[in-house]
């Protein structure tokens, strides 16, 4: 029997299937992606783009193009809920898509609980598009007075925008000062010499770094930090840690400690076997992962496998997070910070490296004329 394979989200973790939807459809199998956007930016490269280092098109992938190219529909619209009893998604349209086969990857959102928020120059670093967003908004704004640019986070992603946001004002001849409220230390989870590099290699560039310190509140352009202090705001950049997203839970399948989708190995749900995700939105059943893009990318042929294997009948196969992985942090200056187990190195042939690595990937899948579009 001819089935109806959704997928929701395309993000890295869905780029395998993507490429070979023809697999699916050739079988007469029905195929839908929907997605909020026909785009799905490449977040590797994100910080790149947002200093002006990468044009917009060469770190994006024209989903919709992809999918309707191989045969698929494609839906722009946000899944806001799942019935999986009836097998439906409910879209924010009000439109109601059923399913006999799905799969999620529609990545994590950033946590912002806790920190009272007002005003429109607030920029969480994820969708990698509010990236695009924010550069416009400083290059417009600020041509001919200082910023105040705070950065609440000092993990990679807070590491890595404060050195872009550095190179986009230093490119463009604008002045301002750059502020990191890193919460706890400053890449608390890496080695200690990753942690004196990128201390230092902000802290040379006149960007103050502190620690111990997070965001309380930003409202009328002042923001407030746990320590009582105050500052001038004009834009905040958030990356203070991924949280995925709620849809799971609120839609009453199980889901993990983080309330991702909680999966076995095969990427399946255990609650459902006919529901499947990757990437940042899932749980990993007894073997919690990072929110890495690159356990998104290695998931991504599991998930091609497993749902030709669902539609046409087949094992699942099992995914194996590998343990030890290469990271290298774009540090805006040309130069890369990387990072392997208890390896930590920089300098120019780092950034070089992770230019080149990253460059591939986007070869790779872009596969649409995206740099036709530039
Ligand atoms: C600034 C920054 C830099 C980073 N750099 C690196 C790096 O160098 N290396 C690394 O390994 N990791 C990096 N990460 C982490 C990385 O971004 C994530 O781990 C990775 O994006 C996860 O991929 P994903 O496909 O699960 O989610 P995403 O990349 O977030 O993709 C999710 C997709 O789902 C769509 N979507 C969202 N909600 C819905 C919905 N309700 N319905 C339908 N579709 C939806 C979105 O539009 C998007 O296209 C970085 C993160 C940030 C913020």
């Amino acid at each position: 029997m001819k089935k109806h394979l959704v997928l929701v989200g395309g993000g890295h973790a869905h780029l395998a299937a993507l490429m070979k939807l023809r697999d699916y459809t050739d079988k007469g199998h029905r195929v839908t992606l929907i997605s909020p956007s026909a785009y799905h930016y490449y977040s590797g490269m994100g910080p790149g783009m947002l200093s002006g280092f990468y044009e917009p098109a060469e770190i994006r992938f024209h989903i919709s193009k992809m999918a309707e190219a191989r045969g698929a529909s494609f839906m722009a619209d946000p899944v806001i809920r799942i019935d999986p009893a009836k097998r439906m998604l409910m879209l924010q349209s009000g439109a109601r898509v059923r399913y006999d086969v799905v799969s999620f990857n529609i990545g994590s959102g950033i946590r912002i609980d806790d920190i009272v928020l007002s005003g429109r120059n607030v920029f969480p670093v994820k969708p990698i598009e509010n990236l695009l967003r924010a550069r416009e908004y400083i290059l417009e704004v600020f041509k001919k007075r200082t910023a105040h640019i705070l950065i609440a986070g000092g993990g990679p992603a807070g590491l890595e925008i404060s050195a872009n946001v550095w190179r986009l004002m230093h490119e463009n001849g604008l002045t301002g000062e750059l502020t990191v409220l890193c919460g706890g230390r400053m890449l608390e989870h890496f080695p200690n010499a990753a942690r004196t590099i990128a201390l230092k290699s902000l802290r040379e560039r006149g960007i103050t770094v502190l620690e111990n310190v997070s965001l309380r509140s930003l409202e009328n352009g002042k923001a407030t930090f746990t320590d009582g202090k105050t500052t001038d705001c004009d834009v905040a950049f958030l990356a203070t840690g991924t949280k995925p997203p709620f849809i799971f839970h609120e839609s009453g399948l199980e889901t993990g400690q983080d309330k991702g989708l909680l999966v076995n190995a095969c990427l399946q749900s255990v609650s459902y076997p006919e529901i499947f995700g990757g990437g940042d939105c899932i749980s990993l059943r007894n073997h919690p992962l990072p929110k890495v893009g690159v356990h998104a990318v290695k998931e991504s042929s599991i998930l091609y496998h497993n749902l030709y294997a669902m539609l046409e009948g087949g094992e699942l196969m099992k995914y194996r997070p590998q343990k030890n992985y290469l990271l290298i942090f774009n540090l805006g200056n040309g130069r890369g910070l990387l990072w392997r187990q208890s390896f930590v190195t920089n300098g120019r042939a780092a950034f070089w490296l992770k230019n080149y690595i990253d460059r591939k990937f986007m070869r790779k899948f872009q596969v649409s004329g995206e740099l036709e579009e530039k």
